[in-house]
């Protein structure tokens, strides 16, 4: 073996190598970014999912004595979410932007501005021969799934966006039922079920703790549903109907070896946050995290899979200041706020005992004893003030429970706050950082090998 015997010359050959390894390394990044190729892609969505619902959400499960998976992610970063023109977004102007890479107005799903239809990566992997799943706890025409695969529609077109989904080639929906009512098919009405069948869609109802499989294309429809198609709040339904059951059942029906590209989101966040509901907010992050575990789980035996998990926008203006109580205080809260005004309002006597008695059953609220459940006198006169309206007394309950956890809802409505982003796999590294959520979509395509795809859309919206 030959060794150098000069000092000096030995030293400029090591440096020699160093600039010839940093050549290199700049000359291959780009290339190397480019060769990174995934095949089974799941991009989860926490509608109104922002940074102190992950926070908030964090607490919740460690209570239980869980890890909050997102902490296990080894890439984290924020995402922008405004829309076009700069202003707060809504979920379909941030849909869209994350589907097709482009900002629009808010109400808008799979166009820009001015009208001009723009692709979805979902319909583009479609038409180049990836297997497609779309699930949502909302109705699957609602906007963050619509914007998947919507053209040119208005959020709430929904009878359009069903027969748009008809015609998407998507072969797996899971969650939710639909908004939509009965449609026209050729002059016909009929329901979007029966659309959906007359496209080769095969039906199956979720049934509890089951995990329903069966050939592509294939619509596992929920087997109970709340207003709008969404499914039941996670605090309502037991942990064997969670959102995580039509992952499984998605991943049990694409056929081993298939590439894929898998939308997964947690709506119910967001219909929580702008019922100021804390209880039901933590538990439907919760339920997301449960589904977003089966992205991880994919990812250890598949190692060409990628896993991006964020939010369209943050919802309620939340804070959290960790009160008194801690967040365990919610575990005292039994039903959705909604769901208690629903059943409250339907009682027929509605007195200020009534009213004391249903929030102590609902949310562990007491008028007398001692602790950080008992009420204040002024909170005891705003349930009097509220005896005989439901949801005003549904939403103090809420609001009273929030405090003692610590949880504040400054606003019914959207932020404009960075939202969380967590990545893992095949090329996750490009979220680091603050990225525009355009870029959700324009480097999932590239890392799908779907950049160069022409649009097919073109034509101007209807
Ligand atoms: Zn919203």
């Amino acid at each position: 073996m030959v060794t150098p015997n000069n000092g000096k010359a030995n030293g400029r050959f090591a440096a020699g190598i160093v600039v010839l390894c940093a050549a290199f390394i700049l000359v291959s990044a780009p290339s190397t970014w480019a060769a990174e190729l995934a095949r089974h892609v799941f991009l989860f969505i926490g509608d109104g999912q922002g940074p102190v619902q992950v926070e908030a959400g964090r607490a919740w499960v460690r209570f239980l004595g869980e890890e909050p998976v997102v902490d296990s992610f080894p890439v984290k970063g924020l995402s922008r979410t405004e829309c076009a023109g700069g202003g707060v977004t809504d979920s379909a102007a941030a849909a869209t932007a994350m589907a097709c890479g482009v900002k629009t107005v808010n109400g808008m799903l799979g166009a820009d501005p001015a009208g001009k239809l723009v692709d979805s990566l979902v319909v583009q992997a479609s038409r180049a021969g990836w297997k497609t799943a779309v699930i949502s706890t909302m109705g699957l025409d609602h906007a963050t799934p619509a914007g998947f695969y919507a053209k040119g529609r208005r959020r709430n077109e929904y009878a359009a966006i069903c027969a748009d989904l008809a015609e998407s080639g998507i072969d797996f929906l899971g969650g939710g039922a639909f908004n939509a009512g009965r449609i026209k098919d050729g002059g016909v009405e009929s329901s979007v079920a029966d659309l959906l069948k007359k496209r080769g869609y095969g039906l199956l109802q979720m049934a509890e703790g089951e995990v329903p499989r069966g050939r592509l294309p294939l619509w596992v429809s929920p087997a109970k549903h709340a207003d709008g198609g969404s499914l039941p709040y996670a605090i309502e339904r037991s942990e064997g109907a969670g959102l995580r059951r039509f992952v499984q059942s998605a991943l049990a029906s694409i056929p081993e070896g298939e590439r894929f590209v898998m939308i997964v989101e947690g709506g119910r966040i967001d219909t929580a946050c702008h019922a100021g509901d804390g209880g039901a907010m933590v538990r439907e992050v919760r339920d997301f995290w449960g589904a977003v575990e089966e992205g991880l789980v994919c990812l250890k035996s598949r190692p060409d899979t990628v896993v991006v998990v964020t939010g369209d926008h943050e919802t309620g203006g939340l804070e959290f200041t960790r009160g008194a109580g801690g967040i365990a205080v919610l575990q005292s809260q039994r039903v959705s706020g909604a769901s208690f005004s629903k059943s409250y309002g339907a009682r027929t006597g509605r007195t200020e005992e009534d009213a004391f008695a249903a929030l102590e059953a609902s949310f562990g609220l007491k008028r007398s004893g001692d602790g950080a459940m008992l009420l204040s006198e002024s909170e005891q006169d705003e349930v009097r003030k509220s005896a005989s309206l439901p949801a005003q007394l549904g939403g103090a309950g809420c609001r009273m429970l929030n405090a003692r956890a610590g949880l504040l809802f400054r606003t019914g409505g959207h932020t404009g706050v960075d939202v969380p982003l967590f990545a893992a796999g095949t090329g996750s590294g490009r979220f680091a950082g603050t990225t525009d959520n355009t870029q959700v979509a324009s480097i999932l395509r590239e890392l799908m090998g779907l950049a160069g795809a022409a649009s097919q859309a073109g034509a101007e919206a209807p």
